[in-house]
């Protein structure tokens, strides 16, 4: 039995609020723009990131703890008398941190293991949909081959063969042939991608154009918190194998308010309410992936925080105080609030990542002048970054740094980003020049 996670003294209004200490657990861009955010607050007493990266040491204090050793941050989050922990990814939230939390008495942004299975599952999200009449595309779960190619009968290509479990957005293959969807189903189910491959989801292909939806719920009710697209392919044109993204804007042109409110009414209001009655209410992000064509947005999937890079133009768009939406989803107080204001002005994500990316990126090369002033418009996301002593910066990952930038338009935002991107000296990286071209 958890105990109910401790209250936060925590309302809309700045002046009424005691200061916070503050956790946020994650090393990523996503977590360096819910940090650059969360500090813009006057209600933060104390910022702590674990582990936090180069980028977000410049907003608060780093503390050497992994995203995934669920007993440090949780004894990390007593030590500093954290009033909320704010997880960013999911593979936290997949290894029971919010639970642990919850049973510590701490309150947290993130949903518990049970309520992440949304994203973790990509088989539990299926028949969740099925069950609660959630428009999406029709599928089956297979764990064995022969069973799953026996599938394919019903579907013509394009097919789309998933891994059922967290594969970092790699795990899903769009077969343009019969032959290639075979041998993508004896590839996963041969565990390619582990023990999130132990069994595949083969759906029907939805057309139109896919859009990223995010709302938050603290486990009774759920507030829309604005919508991005993203470019998932490695290169330019859309071509090139999946990634975990390579770069945002937002506004999305195709989530027009209409179709946010058919989104809302359709598939965010009824997962609330259908998670609430299974008993794994949500406590933080809703992530739609939609597709969305003339008869409206149908769902992709679900994921249980904020994408990374979506968070990073939502986070420079976002004009209200994120801290109080964070507190409200913990405490079950989000119906208190009003909707969030963002700023009129376009944002977009350039992602820079290391040459390699996303098989095997090279480590340990020298980035220069990512540390320069942009300017008010330019804001740099550290994501897979670490600093020698003498201050050498250094890529450490896939995907290195987050190059980001708001504007009039997205034509500005995009020029004032490339800008940006072209003064940084990093010749072992490489990045899209068409981030936006769909909506541009
Ligand atoms: P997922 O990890 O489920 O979001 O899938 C990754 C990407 O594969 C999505 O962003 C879509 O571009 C594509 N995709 C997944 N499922 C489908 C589907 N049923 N129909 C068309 N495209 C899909």
């Amino acid at each position: 039995m958890l105990n109910p996670p401790r209250r936060v003294d925590a309302g809309a209004v700045p002046g009424d609020i005691a200061k916070m200490n503050i956790l946020v657990v994650g090393s990523g861009g996503r977590e360096h723009a819910l940090a650059w955010k969360i500090k813009q607050s006057p209600l933060v007493k104390r910022l702590v990131c674990a582990p936090g990266n180069p980028g977000m040491a410049a907003l608060g204090e780093i503390r050497g703890v992994t995203a995934t050793d669920v007993p440090a941050l949780v004894a990390l989050a007593q030590e500093i008398a954290a009033d909320l922990v704010v997880v960013g990814p999911e593979s936290a939230l997949d290894l029971g941190l919010a639970d642990r939390l919850a049973q510590a008495g701490i309150a947290c942004f993130g949903h518990s293991r049970a309520a992440a299975r949304i994203e973790t599952s990509k088989a539990f999200l299926k028949d969740f949909a099925v069950r609660h009449g959630l428009p999406t595309a029709r599928h089956g779960t297979f764990e064995k081959a022969d069973e799953a190619k026996a599938f394919l009968d019903q579907f013509q290509a394009p097919y789309v063969i998933k891994a059922d479990g967290l594969a970092a957005g790699k795990g899903v293959e769009i077969a343009q042939t019969r032959a290639d969807a075979e041998s993508a189903i004896d590839n996963m189910l041969d565990g390619r991608f582990g023990a999130a491959g132990a069994r595949v989801v083969i759906e029907e292909f939805m057309a139109g154009e896919e859009a990223s939806l995010f709302a938050l719920s603290d486990g009774k009710t759920s507030l829309l918190f604005g919508g991005a697209q993203d470019h998932k392919r490695a290169y330019d044109g859309d071509q090139g194998p999946n990634t975990g993204g390579m770069g945002t804007y937002s506004p999305a042109p195709v989530l027009t308010d209409a179709i946010a409110a058919l989104a809302d009414a359709r598939l965010i209001k009824p997962t609330v309410t259908s998670m609430i009655a299974e008993g794994c209410a949500p406590c933080g992000v809703l992530y739609a992936g939609l597709m969305i064509d003339d008869s409206g947005p149908r769902l992709v999937e679900y994921n249980a925080r904020f994408g990374d890079p979506e968070c990073q133009v939502l986070m420079l768009r976002l004009e209200s105080d994120i801290v109080p939406y964070l507190v409200a989803c913990a405490n079950g107080t989000l119906a208190d609030l009003p909707a969030p204001t963002w700023r009129s002005e376009a944002a977009i994500c350039v992602v820079m990542a290391a040459d390699g990316y996303p098989g095997s990126p090279v480590a340990g090369s020298i980035i220069r002048g990512a540390d320069v002033d942009f300017g008010d418009a330019v804001t740099v996301f550290h994501a897979g970054t670490v600093r020698d002593p003498d201050g050498t910066l250094r890529a450490a990952g896939g995907r290195v740094l987050n190059v980001c930038a708001r504007g009039a338009t997205l034509s500005e935002a995009r020029d004032a980003a490339y800008a940006a991107v072209e003064a940084i000296d990093w010749p072992a990286g490489f990045y899209r020049r068409d981030i936006g071209w769909r909506a541009l």
